[in-house]
């Protein structure tokens, strides 16, 4: 057996906790956040100071230790509360141009936002929700500068959701929000131009390009619900 006489040493000092996903045990577990201090060691014992290492984020379930930037996933009870909002701002952007009059619309959209996680959410509820957005903005005509506003306030709200989500889903899971959205909008008939208009916002949002997007977009207007 070698003895080792002399070598660096780290030692580490937790800075900081809380909750990530842990990639090594796969699931959401505490860290405790390290910065290591290096030292020169002679027979196991601490010399002198070598500088900082670090810092980096130990599970406090299996001890592996990962790159701070392991932080930048989200948790799993995270990423599915980022779901469930997508899930709602895809259905009243939707609901926004399209109007809240169809009664099938109304309940399509409730049954989507509802499947998503937010149980008790109502018809009444996502139309109070529409008519707030809607007067707040204004309604006009096309030529309105209101109306314009109105889009780009919509834009913005459905990208604050979507964009920060669209990393962390494969494909396919992308292409389930929009195919929500789309399934509200078809509820009453086909698209109306403004309904195509969010939907394209949402699968630009979603990271889907706009041929994937019309492509998609136009399967499920061929596909009964
Ligand atoms: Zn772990």
């Amino acid at each position: 057996m070698k003895l080792r006489i002399c070598g660096i040493r780290t030692v580490w000092d937790a800075v900081g906790d809380g909750e990530f996903f842990c990639p090594g045990c796969g699931g959401d577990r505490n860290y405790r956040r390290l910065t290591g201090r290096r030292r020169f060691a002679v027979l196991g014992v601490p010399m002198l100071r070598r500088g900082t290492t670090g810092p980096v984020v130990e599970c406090a379930a299996c001890r592996s230790r990962f790159d701070t930037d392991v932080l930048d996933h989200p948790t799993t009870t995270r990423l599915s509360a980022m779901l469930r909002d997508a899930v709602h701002t895809v259905a009243l952007g939707v609901l926004a141009a399209g109007g809240t009059t169809s009664r099938t619309v109304l309940r399509t959209a409730a049954a989507t936002v509802r499947g998503a996680g937010f149980d008790d959410c109502t018809e009444e509820q996502l139309s109070i929700v529409v008519e707030v957005l809607s007067a707040d903005i204004g309604h006009g005509s096309a030529f309105d500068p209101a109306a314009e506003a109105c889009g780009a306030a919509l834009a913005i709200e459905l990208h604050e959701a979507l964009e920060p989500l669209a990393p962390h889903l494969a494909p396919a899971g992308r292409e389930a929000i929009l195919l929500q959205g789309a399934r509200i909008a078809l509820a009453d008939g086909p698209y109306g131009p403004s309904e195509r208009e969010v939907l394209t916002t949402v699968g630009g949002a979603l990271r889907i390009c706009a041929e994937d997007t019309a492509r998609l977009l136009a399967a499920a207007a061929r596909t009964p619900s």
